[in-house]
């Protein structure tokens, strides 16, 4: 048998990860001392186990930190305390957050100045919605599921924002369950999910209705990567997160023709045709791309490092 892998188009690293790399391959590159990135500077664990490697020293909090070192923010962005935190420490940050994120942390800051309530749809305890949070803790609810919209009791003006890597389908149901209970509600339309967390939702969506079985390539604590799971898996066919080739279990693929395969944003292309590889041990394959959009957005890396 003749195994065919059709590979979701696009897949893998988005703009904003490939910047936040490349912002802590410049530094290390460039300069003598240590640098030091704040959290998992995307969620992968091959891209930071390749960056520690080079030198890169990962921290949870800035108190790890000694004063006066450079130290990155990840692509999540972070709360302004941290801000304030790094500053008061004489720390040298260069923010590697992805522009996208930086969006909804001004839109969060444009609404509390108005005096909203802002309603931030996302997961609690994720990086980037406690970054968001923290722009205006006061006049901020987090929600993530329909029950807590049912529960929400809000007096004034109310506002809604979104964590970029949400599923598309489920955000627009929660939108929708805000907007019939608080009819004045202000948010962007399409919600704050990225261009990159959409398409790739849109491509395996598609890849999973021809395949048996989908292998999504991303590490457990990547948002991104586990909603693919999920829209894959509602379309009815067995979806899998896998970290790396090896985590590609024989029996998965005992009796299955079509596989489907794909990555989430912070997983590198490599790890992607390490599973084909894997796979190809097995039997012969055929490769298909299923291509459902081209994505060509870049972003200027920030003034410490373009040089
Ligand atoms: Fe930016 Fe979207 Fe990539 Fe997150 S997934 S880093 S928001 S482009």
């Amino acid at each position: 048998m003749t195994r065919t892998i059709v590979l979701a188009a696009p897949r893998s690293f988005c703009a904003g990860v490939e910047r936040a790399i490349e912002i802590v391959e410049r530094l290390l590159a460039a300069r003598p001392g240590p640098i030091y990135v704040r959290k998992q500077i995307v969620h992968n664990t091959s891209v930071v186990e390749h960056l520690q490697t080079r030198g890169a020293i990962f921290v949870d909090e800035l108190d790890e930190v000694p004063e006066g070192s450079t130290v990155v923010f990840s692509a999540h962005g972070v709360a302004p305390a941290v801000h304030t935190a790094a500053e008061q420490r004489g720390l040298d940050v260069v923010d590697a957050t992805c522009p996208l994120v930086t969006k909804v942390h001004q839109e969060a800051r444009r609404y509390a100045a108005r005096g909203h309530t802002v309603v931030l749809i996302g997961h609690a305890g994720h990086e980037e919605v406690e970054g968001t949070l923290g722009e205006a803790p006061e006049q901020t609810v987090q929600v993530s599921e329909l029950a807590e919209v049912d529960e929400l009791e809000v007096d004034g003006p109310i506002s809604y924002l979104t964590q970029t890597t949400l599923a598309v389908d489920e955000t627009t149901a929660l939108i929708d369950a805000l907007r019939n209970k608080f009819p004045g509600a202000r948010g962007p339309d399409t919600a704050d999910i990225c261009y990159a967390t959409t398409n790739r939702q849109a491509a395996v969506a598609t890849i999973a209705e021809q395949a048996e079985l989908v292998i999504v390539v991303g590490s457990a604590n990547s948002s991104n990567s586990r909603r693919l799971v999920e829209v894959a898996q509602r379309t009815g066919t067995t979806a899998y997160l896998v970290d790396r080739a090896t985590d590609v279990p024989v029996e998965w693929l005992e009796g299955v023709s079509v596989v489907g395969l794909t990555a989430g944003a912070s997983a590198p292309p490599a790890l992607v045709h390490a599973v084909i590889e894997r796979i190809a041990e097995l039997g012969p394959i055929r490769i298909v791309e299923h291509e459902v959009t081209r994505e060509t957005l870049r972003f200027t890396l920030p003034p410490e490092v373009r040089h």
